[in-house]
């Protein structure tokens, strides 16, 4: 039974140092794509609930590895976290949206996800400004997705670069929201402007009673103070009339489109193609 043991302690290391070392192969790759080019920007249309119309997309960023194929950032996000890397990665994220959104109509927005970990660096908000200057987007037309995680940073700072990104016209909206521990608080002490309803209460809407009141009560919950509301995750007519029914103001989710690439999303947006 010992032997046993011991053999199945050196199966497990064995298979913990594969994962270390798969894991260091990643980071590699993954600081020699940034130089490379290795990533791309897709884009989630998000339309006015009322009224169908585009509003805007979201950014959502693809890696092409050049032998694992395409790898989905829930792989890829948290290990450029951890290695910093997500600095350089996130102002790629943000350069490259603001400037391809440019080539949208002028009343559309681009929503860019921010991690965490840029909230890290005071002068967030300062490189931002650059980057609006060099590209030419109007702060009006980006809006930045934040999760809870940002808002558990030092709150000082965050609110001081949230605030400073509002001063350029900047929206901010609060991502996966319901998901976290105390969201609620969080919107009365930073400065939100949209709320996004997480996929996990509106996939289940609108059978499942409890997920459907959940929605109804995050709609109501906005709409008294002053926030947009967006259904992330929708895939259903079922869930799109009933969420719309309940005033909530945005839809975004597979059942408009999956996300797109840029070519793709520009003339999806193109006034010719005018529903
Ligand atoms: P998220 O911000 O909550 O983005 C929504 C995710 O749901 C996206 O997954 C999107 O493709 C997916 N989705 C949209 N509509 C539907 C639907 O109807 N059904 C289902 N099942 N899924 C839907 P994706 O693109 O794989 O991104 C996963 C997460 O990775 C994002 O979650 C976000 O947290 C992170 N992420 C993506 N791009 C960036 C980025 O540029 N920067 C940072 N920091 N994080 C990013
Ligand atoms: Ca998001
Ligand atoms: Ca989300
Ligand atoms: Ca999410």
């Amino acid at each position: 039974a010992k032997e046993e043991g011991r053999g199945r302690y050196r199966l497990f290391e064995a298979g913990m140092n594969a994962r270390i070392q798969a894991r260091r192969t990643l980071e590699l790759d993954l600081r020699r794509a940034i130089a490379r080019q290795e990533f791309e920007l897709y884009y989630q249309p998000q339309v006015d609930a009322r009224t169908g119309a585009y509003d805007g997309a979201e950014a959502l960023i693809r890696w092409h590895h050049p032998q694992r194929g395409l790898v989905s950032p829930a792989d890829f996000i948290p290990l450029a976290e951890e290695t910093g890397l997500i600095g350089v990665l996130g102002e790629w994220v943000l350069r490259t949206a603001c400037a391809e959104a440019l080539s949208w109509p002028k009343h559309l927005t681009v929503a860019v996800n921010l991690s965490p970990v840029q909230f890290r660096d005071a002068r967030l908000a300062v490189t931002i400004r650059n980057i609006l200057a060099e590209t030419g987007l109007p702060g009006f037309r980006l809006e930045v997705e934040i999760t809870e995680g940002s808002l558990l940073q030092d709150e000082q700072r965050t609110l001081a670069i949230l605030r400073e990104l509002r001063t350029l016209g900047i929206r901010i909206s609060m991502d996966d929201f319901g998901t976290g521990y105390s969201s609620l608080s969080y919107l009365r002490r930073f400065p939100f402007d949209k709320i996004k309803i997480d996929q996990s209460f509106v996939r289940q809407t609108p059978d499942d009673k409890d997920s459907a009141a959940i929605v109804r009560a995050i709609t109501m919950l906005g709409a008294s103070l002053g926030m947009k509301t967006t259904a992330e995750g929708v895939e259903t007519d079922a869930q799109s009339s009933f969420i719309a029914g309940e005033g909530c103001d945005q839809l975004q989710g597979y059942l408009i489109s999956r996300p797109v690439p840029a070519d793709k999303i520009a003339m999806l947006f193109s006034p010719e193609n005018r529903i």
